[in-house]
């Protein structure tokens, strides 16, 4: 049978580049690359070499005969992107025309021309897009590359942010620790750009400054009753139950039956499936100790994931809903609320959960077409005032705990021009601009190039285009450091 990708896929595409029949698609320079939920192996022409396998930093790919029970909707879903059999008995792709095959194209590393040697590169911040441009920048044997964390720990939020029950997402920060042992890579934690070290001074000592520092911001919710207690903002919540130093004190209060998650995408997941999860087998996991104790004296019976629009427009990726349909989670959907709903992928599935029998407690239900109004409550939140989408009809729920988590922005960066509008530093393809001017010298990559979006993998080609242009840059002798 042939191989399957799962549901921890973080569309990195290294396996696009392993695989020897190029069957794994949206490639990187195919258009659907930057807003697939995930790769996907076509069935029909993989000749089951297990090379992607090896390739694969996450472990998303499993041979099909050994695919596990939770994961087997994958066979469907990978097939279904090519419109194939997920089992074909028909002839497979003859191995001896493997060379006739295009591959995936790859950038070969290349020696770099009339560049100082060394060649000085500082990046701020050490999360998914940091560590891939480093690893792309030091292909070349003159480039040199500091990296600034103002945390004690690196890998950003593939350290803080993926929930701690997806190990083999987590399992990222190998390969991290490995593009970490590189000699000519140096990493200086606890170490912030802006407070222990100026950008200015940056400028000096480096050819060039490449800004990965993410998109760390909430987008704020803004109704009546937001700053009551008992509301908070998911990146907190998540901060707090995997340990990140900014969130220790950000306790959420679980001493209510009923929370509501307002917002529904993968984030609102982690949240509403870690808060509503077993602690025993959390407590197999690399949660923050403090948060599984906290968890174990929750009183918390329903989490509601409130979405504003109907089913079909669900925000969450059909792996996370598959991984929550099938894994260990309690799920459950009114069927009430599909009623009205046309027949998708995700809308099959959410009918499908809605059939089962109602799930035991706690659990987490999906909820949708539900536009928040305003936190209810006086002294701290009680409940949330809804109107029906696209009618005058009121809903409320109550509930004494509420969690915002509609997505996040980029904060402005002292002496970086901000492109106010999308949240993200002025670039063009990873070159910062003034007035749509590159400033030679100045990069940026990841979240707070593109937005808040994307794979932990998505990093790796948005790092590469930046990495290119600096590259570019330090060839056509616009890199010099003002200080030297
Ligand atoms: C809650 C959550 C869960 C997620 N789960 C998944 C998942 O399961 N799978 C998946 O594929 N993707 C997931 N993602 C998306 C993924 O984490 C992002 O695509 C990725 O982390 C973005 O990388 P980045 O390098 O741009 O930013 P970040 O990961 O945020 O890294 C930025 C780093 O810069 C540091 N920094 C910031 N400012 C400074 C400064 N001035 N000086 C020094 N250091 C600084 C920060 O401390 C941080 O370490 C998740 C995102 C969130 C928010
Ligand atoms: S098993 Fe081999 S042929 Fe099949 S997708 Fe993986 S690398 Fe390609
Ligand atoms: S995580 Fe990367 S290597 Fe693994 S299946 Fe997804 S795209 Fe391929």
């Amino acid at each position: 049978m042939p191989h399957v990708i799962t549901q921890p896929c973080c569309s990195d595409a290294s396996c696009v580049y392993a695989c020897p029949v190029n069957c794994i698609h949206p490639t990187p320079d195919e258009p659907g690359f930057a807003t697939a939920e995930m790769l996907y192996i076509d069935p029909s022409t993989c000749v089951d070499c297990g090379a992607c396998i090896t390739a694969c930093p996450v472990g998303a790919i499993s041979p099909g005969h050994r695919i596990p029970d939770t994961q087997e909707r994958f066979t469907q879903v990978n097939a279904d992107y090519y419109g194939a059999d997920p089992d074909p008995e028909g002839p497979r792709f003859p191995v001896d025309s493997l060379w006739r095959k295009p591959l995936a194209p790859v950038d070969k590393p290349r020696a770099l021309d009339g560049v100082p040697d060394p060649l000085q590169i500082a990046i701020v911040g050490s999360g998914p897009s940091a560590m891939y441009a480093a690893d792309e920048l030091l292909k070349h044997r003159q480039v040199r590359v500091t990296m600034f964390e103002r945390l004690s720990e690196p890998f950003g939020l593939a350290r803080f942010g993926v929930a701690p029950d997806h190990p083999a997402t987590r399992s990222v920060v190998d390969l991290f620790n490995v593009i970490a042992q590189d000699p000519y890579l140096q990493i200086l934690l606890n170490t912030e750009v802006g407070r222990d070290v100026t950008l200015e001074q940056l400028r000096q000592e480096y050819h060039a400054v490449l800004w990965a520092g993410g998109a760390p911001t909430d987008r704020p919710l803004e109704i009546t009753g937001v700053d009551l207690p008992g509301v908070q903002s998911a990146t907190t919540v998540v901060g707090w139950y995997n340990g990140h130093p900014d969130f220790v004190d950000a306790v959420p209060l679980l001493d209510t039956e009923r929370a509501v998650v307002i917002g529904n995408g993968n984030v609102a997941l982690d949240v509403a499936r870690i808060l509503t999860a077993d602690p025993d087998r959390l407590a197999t996991t690399n949660i923050d100790a403090a948060a599984l104790a906290h968890l174990r004296g929750s009183s918390i019976r329903e989490i509601v994931v409130v979405g504003r629009r109907g089913a079909e427009h669900g925000a969450f990726t059909l792996p996370e809903l598959i991984g929550l349909a099938d894994g260990p989670a309690h799920v459950w959907v009114d069927p009430a609320d599909l009623v009205d709903a046309p027949e998708t992928e995700k809308t099959t599935l959410l009918r499908e959960i809605s059939q089962r029998p109602k799930p035991a407690e706690p659990y987490l239900r999906l909820a949708f077409g539900l536009t928040p109004e305003r936190i209810l409550g006086e002294e701290r939140a009680t409940g949330v005032r809804f109107q029906r989408t696209g009618t005058q009809e009121t809903v409320e729920l109550q509930a004494g705990a509420v969690f915002t988590a509609i997505g996040y922005r980029g904060r402005p960066v002292p002496g970086l021009p901000f492109d106010d509008a999308r949240g993200t530093i002025a670039n063009v393809a990873g070159r910062i601009t003034a007035d749509q001017q590159p400033i030679p010298g100045l990069y940026v990559t990841g979240w707070v190039k593109r937005g808040p979006n994307g794979f932990i993998g998505t990093n790796k080609t948005d790092s590469a285009e930046a990495v290119r242009g600096l590259l570019a840059d330090a060839e056509a002798g616009l890199l010099a450091r003002a200080g030297v």
